[in-house]
């Protein structure tokens, strides 16, 4: 354990996190100074997370600019229907405009009610006896409403489901974990409670260092990942995501050995996968590969 934990601390240290930022959805984030524009610019980035990189950031930016300059504040007086008219015909991958129209009509109804994201966050928190899971359900409750769409379905996920819900869970990261040019910490939930938004990066990574032997990238999948890096910091226990999943996206950790990369990986002591001079004789973990510059899916 002693050795994964040197292992992770030598990638965060090695990480180019500023770098790395301009190719994850959390750099438009960065583009607002205000705290509710940087909430629902969050909830819009994070949401369309999901696909081929450039197709998400394309879109994302096609919403920001419908928005205009203070995002936070056009969600907050504009209605469904006006909010809908705005987006007009947007589309991304299985989400239209009445779908994202519907999520930040109910963020603007949050903020009418309870001046920013996080307040809202807090009393469903403080409302579900402080369990991070079921205070994230009740958050997306009040996102999602009662609807039988199942884009809207998608686009909103029920952590009471069984699944990761990996795009919410990545949101509250960004929301909740302390500012370190990434992550944005505006509220003020303990960093522990976090649990890592898992995607096919994390998983597929995880299964290599021995932090989960589950196939399915589950919330039960989330919580064992989770519990094992809570080993190595109790208090901040995600703070490896950023760096351990920017290590696939950017194919630096393919999905199958390769000398030419895992030979420069600092991870290389203690993945399961690899070994010098070949392919250890474990089996490979059956994780779907992802092609070069996907998200999280
Ligand atoms: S050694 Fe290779 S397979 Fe293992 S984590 Fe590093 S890059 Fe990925």
């Amino acid at each position: 354990m002693d050795g994964l934990r040197q292992q992770l601390n030598a990638l965060l240290a090695t990480c180019d996190a500023e770098s790395t930022r301009t190719r994850d959805p959390v750099d438009c984030v960065h583009r607002y100074a205000r705290p509710r524009d940087q909430e629902i610019v969050g909830l819009i980035a994070a949401s369309l997370a999901f696909g081929n990189a450039v197709a998400a950031r394309r879109s994302i930016d096609r919403v920001l600019i419908t928005l205009g300059p203070e995002p936070a504040a056009m969600v907050e007086g504009a209605s469904y229907d006006e909010l809908r008219d705005r987006l007009g015909g947007f589309v991304h991958r299985i989400y239209r405009a009445e779908h994202l129209a519907a999520v930040l009509s109910r963020a603007g109804e949050l903020f009418r009610v309870h001046g920013s994201l996080g307040n809202a966050f807090v009393q469903f928190h403080q409302a579900s006896d402080g369990h991070f899971r079921e205070a994230l359900a009740r958050f997306a409750d009040a996102l999602r409403g009662d609807t039988t769409s199942r884009s809207l379905r998608h686009l909103v996920s029920d952590p009471r489901a069984g699944s990761a819900c990996k795009r919410l869970v990545l949101y509250a990261r960004w929301m909740v974990r302390p500012a370190d040019g990434v992550d944005l910490g505006l509220w003020p939930i303990a960093p522990s409670e976090l649990v890592i938004p898992v995607d096919t990066h994390i998983h597929r990574i995880s299964r290599n260092l021995g932090l989960t032997n589950r196939r399915t990238a589950s919330w039960a999948t989330a919580e064992e990942i989770t519990a094992a890096l809570r080993e190595f910091d109790p208090e901040d226990p995600v703070k490896y995501d950023f760096a351990l999943c920017h290590l696939g996206v950017s194919r630096e950790c393919p999905s199958r050995p390769e000398p030419d990369k895992c030979q420069q990986c600092v991870l290389q002591d203690v993945c399961s996968v690899w070994a010098p001079g070949g392919v250890k004789g474990q089996k490979r973990p059956r994780v779907s590969a992802q092609k070069p510059g996907e998200l999280r899916l």
